[in-house]
């Protein structure tokens, strides 16, 4: 049977843009496990690291995560 739903099992490596999010809040509403929206307007990943490029890298072993990218209308949390 097939199944149209690609799941990815396991923490995935995520990396969010942080100065191009324009703080839709469409992330946090769909995965909020993962993301959350903060003072100033942005998305924020949870349990991630600055890079010291503006952008937040962590892990998220949720599927949601994956919709949360799909989600973004400016595209800027990627998946590795
Ligand atoms: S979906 Fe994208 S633009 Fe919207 S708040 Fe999240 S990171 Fe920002």
């Amino acid at each position: 049977m097939a199944d149209r739903v690609i799941r990815i099992s396991g923490v995935m490596k995520i990396i969010l843009e942080r100065e191009k999010c324009i703080g839709c809040g469409s992330c946090a509403a769909v995965c909020p496990k993962c993301f959350k929206m903060v003072e100033d307007g942005k998305s924020s990943l949870l349990n991630s690291q600055k890079d010291g490029q503006g952008n937040e890298v962590g892990e998220c072993g949720e599927d949601c995560a994956k919709e949360a990218a799909e989600v973004c209308p400016v595209q800027v949390i990627k998946i590795e």
